[in-house]
Parts: C-alpha cells; structure tokens; sequence
C-alpha cells in the first residue's frame, strides 16, 4: 500500500512527498488498473488556478505535483511548510524510465510539426523508453478532430501520454479528453518536448542551482515576457493579501 502525503493551497490538494513515493505512485498505476492525470504546478499554472473557475474544475482531478520555486515560496508563506520540486522536465524523464522499465510505452503530443518526434528519439536514446506515437499540437480545436487524436493514441497502445499544448491548454485538454485515450497517466509537460527535442536549451546549471531557471525563461521569449511577469504579479499579490492560515496536510491512499 502506497501513501503521499499532501498539502492543502487554496483547497488544491499538493504533492508534498518526496520523490521516490511519488515515482513509486507512478509505478503502481501503470502496472495496475486505474488512471492518473498529473499537473506539474508552477506559479503561472496556480494563477491560473486561482483566477480560472474552468482551470479549477480540470485540476481538482489531477494529482498535482510542484513546479517551480514559485509555488515553493507561496507554499511556505501560507502554510508555512516546505514542499519539494518536480522539475517537468526532469520528471518527464523519470516517467519515461519508469516505462522502460515495465515495458510500457509513451505518446507524445503537442508542439510544433517535427519537434514531438526529435524529443521522442532523444527519450529513446536517454531513458531506453519506446515512444510509439507523435503528433503535434497545432490543430483545429474541434471535437472530431480531437477524437481522432484520442483514437490514434489508443490506438498506439501508449500507457503514459505527454501533453505538450502549454498551460492553461493541456490540462483543459487532458481533463477533457484523457479518458478517450486509455492511456494510464496523462501529464502536461509544457515546453518540455523543446528542450528534450533542443529547440529550446534549459538555463546554465548555474542558474538553475539559483532557483532563477523561470527568470531565465522569461527574459529569453519576449513575446510572452510581460505577459508572465504580470501574472506572476498578480499571484504574489494574491498569495501576499492574506496571511498564513496554518498547514493542512493529509494522507492519501492509492491502491
Ligand atoms: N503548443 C502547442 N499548441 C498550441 C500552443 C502551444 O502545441 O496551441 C506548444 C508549444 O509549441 C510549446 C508548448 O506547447 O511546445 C508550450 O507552449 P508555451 O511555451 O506557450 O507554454 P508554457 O511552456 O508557457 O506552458
């Protein structure tokens, strides 16, 4: 039997565990019955969260698991607690592991046309996974087209499936169409079907030791600069407008 423990944000329930009880939940669902939605939460995807009563509704399902030095902050300057990091990115390649290793096999949707199958074939190389679909993220919105997504990756068989549309999008996709896929996990990874495909290159080290890799990212898509940095913002003022209100923390059980 296998526990997470949990933290309670603005009535979000969050992955407090450490890593390894995580990817051991993980293991669990793809070996055994049942299915997972998971979010990698960081600030702009908690603003979202607390903006968005549609965001609200695709996250309540999920099990949602830290991303960010953000929502660390906002974390303990509410509950006063500390909570771990799940890097998408690198959790993306632990699952990817985790599949090799029980022989299962990943989806990967979303980005830019060629990018999906540039990330698959370095997930392959690095993790030894088998990738056994691709298909990228710029289509139409309607449903016949969507279905026709989720039917081609149930088709594939695929037990993980990568969501790569960017937030708020691929948790509004996975909680509406996740069921039709059979896949066991569904994740939104945002940009991380670029940086494994290397059209877009993580911060130095340095700087992702500095907790700064979002700065970073920032500083390098002008297009979406002001934008972040007015809803990152917003969510500071929104976590700093009230004060602590004590730490919740519960125990959940997956069976
Ligand atoms: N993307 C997509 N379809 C869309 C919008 C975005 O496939 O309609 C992809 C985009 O190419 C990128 C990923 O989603 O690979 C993340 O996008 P973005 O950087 O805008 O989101 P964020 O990383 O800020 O969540």
């Amino acid at each position: 039997m296998e526990y997470l423990s949990f933290v309670d944000f603005y009535g979000l329930r969050i992955v407090k565990s450490e890593k390894a009880a995580v990817l051991k939940a993980f293991h669990r669902v793809i070996e055994m019955d049942g299915n997972l939605r998971v979010t990698t939460m960081n600030a702009q995807i908690a603003y979202y969260y607390l903006t968005m009563p549609a965001y609200q509704a695709a996250l309540n399902d999920s099990l949602v698991v830290p991303d960010g030095v953000g929502l660390s902050w906002a974390v303990k300057k509410r509950m006063n607690t500390r909570i771990n990091r799940f890097p998408g990115v690198e959790l993306g390649i632990e699952l990817c592991r985790i599949a090799a290793e029980s022989g299962k096999t990943v989806f990967l949707y979303g980005s830019k046309p060629g990018v999906a199958e540039k990330a698959a074939a370095f997930l392959e190389r690095e993790t030894g996974v088998r990738i056994v679909g691709c298909r990228h993220g710029f289509n139409d919105s309607d449903e016949e087209t969507q279905y026709g997504i989720c039917r081609k990756i149930s088709e594939s068989g695929a037990s993980i499936l990568f969501v790569a549309l960017g937030a708020p999008k691929q948790e509004i996709w996975l909680e509406k169409y996740f069921e039709k896929t059979n896949a066991r996990i569904g994740i939104g990874v945002g940009g991380s079907l670029d940086v494994w495909a290397g059209v877009v290159k993580r911060a130095p080290t340095w700087i992702q030791r500095m907790n700064l890799e979002w700065l970073y990212r920032i500083l390098k898509s002008p297009r979406k600069k002001f934008k972040v940095i007015f809803q990152l913002l917003k969510f500071i003022s929104i976590v700093n407008s009230d004060g602590i209100d004590g730490s919740r923390e519960e125990k959940r059980r997956y069976e």
